[in-house]
């Protein structure tokens, strides 16, 4: 009774506001209300498909299961704005969230079936340590728990400080991050089906380089999942 009231209390004073539109929260909402969630996290539903534009952007350049991609990136969009709350205003309870939501679409058509084990994209231990914390682990917590894989954070690791992307052209960004990732603990994953995980997919290049490094170890296969996909 008094944690109900206590609960009633705090939420009169600090009610819980929707990511997107700023509105107070249902109980049964988290993060976004209903609207935003509908409406303005367009999803691409590529899961379905046995073609689609994340798939087609990874075609030819390394041997793969499957790839899809959650929603459509746009600048000014909502995803842009999540992500941008997530990386740089440390709300961490955003990256759950989307790999929550990424991880109950996946499951729904049993595309992740027969993924033993989820690689998120690492990130330079000195960048690491000035967040606080690595964006893609957090997203792939979140998935970890709906799909009852393991995620592997350790697996992988970024052996060179790439620059920022942002500012390059494809090719540069290609060879920014060439050879920037290398297998830690082959044992852990040889054998395995694992799904590389990151934020959002632009040219694919950061992801390649992890994939042509765990396509390392023995045995290994690989998927790819993003929460989104730049348009
Ligand atoms: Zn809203």
């Amino acid at each position: 009774m008094l944690q109900q009231i206590a609960e009633g209390l705090t939420h009169l004073l600090f009610p819980r506001l929707c990511a997107g539109c700023n509105k107070p929260l249902l109980p049964e909402e988290d993060i976004l209300c209903l609207n935003c969630n509908v409406y303005y996290l367009p999803r691409t539903a590529y899961h379905h498909l046995p073609e689609n534009e994340t798939i087609l952007r990874f075609a030819g350049r390394f041997p793969f299961e499957k790839a899809t991609s959650l929603a459509y990136f746009t600048g000014e969009g909502l995803l842009q704005h999540l992500l941008h709350e997530l990386k740089y205003n440390d709300r961490k309870e955003i990256g759950t969230f989307l790999g929550l939501q990424l991880a109950y679409d996946l499951k729904q058509t049993g595309w992740a079936n027969s993924i033993d084990a989820i690689i998120p994209v690492p990130l330079h231990p000195d960048k690491e340590k000035l967040r606080g914390y690595n964006q893609s682990i957090i997203i792939a917590e979140g998935m970890s728990d709906v799909l009852a894989v393991p995620t592997l954070p350790n697996a992988l690791e970024r052996i060179r400080n790439t620059e920022s992307q942002t500012q390059k052209s494809r090719e540069e960004r290609i060879a920014n991050v060439q050879e920037a990732f290398a297998v830690k603990d082959a044992e852990k994953i040889k054998g395995k089906h694992l799904l590389l995980i990151d934020d959002v997919l632009t040219t694919g290049a950061t992801l390649e380089s992890c994939a042509l490094a765990l396509l390392n170890a023995p045995g290994v296969r690989i998927s790819i999942a993003t929460v989104g996909i730049a348009v």
